[in-house]
């Protein structure tokens, strides 16, 4: 039988204030999703636990670095603000919240993830931000078109096919050349049975995808460094073109937009690649600081046939 611990005076003393104390830690550690097991230095200091919103600030942990912010709610969009500790996105923080539900069945920030090197990855050309400590607990490579370790989606190595547990592909396949579907065909090869495929790409809500240069064979962009770029293009009938009202995505040369998705495009490509289990992600996950504000452009998920 356990008898309680004789208290000292001064313990009894503060015990009002420890109690205070332990039921607001538990207000914390019950917020939906929360991982209980961040480091929560200076967590009474912030106005609110995870998730809380108050006078229209949300409290929130970026699950990439594990930083506490606030941020106005309705300022909370796809690509910012970024978090002041790390500069993750909320595009950013659901890939990962989107990978630990899946693998974990809970969402886990990235430094509470487990030692998976058996688990295994790649990213075309992820944010490094993420890649790296990703890179550190489980088996992924972030991947490159122009750089080592490097992945053309458009002809992946034979010897990566049926080799991964997951492949994300972030803002990425809005860039890709024409026929795009080979791309989504080639993610799902590389793909172990089951595995999952993590997207994120720009799109509309309605209407079908579309492509800026549908007819691209042999082409050639030039001056985009100087600010008057333009694409010439020899089309497979020997056709010639010439485009000059082009869309770059926070940069040039290789961020030349070619298609604009169309949500029921993105999904037909899924479909017609192959994968199963498809989903589109729009539930929030505020404690992390994920809030969708428009029903576009939102992360989906798919995966190769079991
Ligand atoms: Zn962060």
């Amino acid at each position: 039988m356990r008898t309680a611990p004789r208290s000292a005076p001064n313990a009894r003393s503060l015990r009002p204030a420890r109690e205070e104390l332990r039921s607001a830690r538990d207000a914390l550690y019950s917020a939906p999703g929360m991982n209980t097991s961040l480091p929560w230095s200076g967590w009474w200091r912030r106005p609110g636990p995870p998730g809380a919103v108050r006078d229209g600030r949300l409290s929130m942990v970026c699950n990439v670095c594990g930083a506490c912010s606030t941020c106005p709610l309705d300022e909370l969009q796809r690509e910012a603000p970024p978090c002041p500790g790390c500069g993750s996105t909320v595009r950013q923080r659901a890939i990962i919240h989107l990978l630990s539900s899946h693998f974990f069945a809970a969402s886990l920030a990235l430094p509470d993830f487990p030692l998976r090197p058996d688990l295994r990855g790649a990213g075309m050309s992820d944010w490094e931000g993420f890649a790296r400590p990703l890179a550190r607990r489980l088996g992924y490579t972030n991947t490159y078109y122009y750089k080592e370790p490097r992945l053309d989606i458009t002809q992946p190595p034979a010897d990566w096919l049926g080799t991964l547990d997951f492949l994300i592909s972030s803002d990425v396949l809005e860039h890709v050349a024409p026929p795009v579907s080979r791309a989504f065909v080639h993610a799902r090869e590389l793909l172990k049975p089951g595995g999952l495929f993590l997207l994120t790409v720009p799109w509309v809500p309605d209407g079908d995808t579309r492509e800026h240069f549908p007819d691209l064979f042999v082409y050639d962009l030039s001056g985009p460094e100087t600010g008057t770029p333009v694409l010439r293009n020899r089309t497979r009938a020997g056709e010639r073109q010439e485009f000059r009202d082009l869309v770059f995505h926070g940069g040039a040369g290789a961020t030349l937009e070619m298609r604009m998705f169309s949500r029921a495009g993105v999904w037909r490509e899924l479909t017609q690649a192959g994968f199963t289990n498809i989903r589109l992600h729009d539930a929030d996950h505020l404690p992390f600081g994920i809030h969708w504000q428009h029903p576009w452009s939102l992360p989906l998920t798919a995966q190769a046939p079991a």
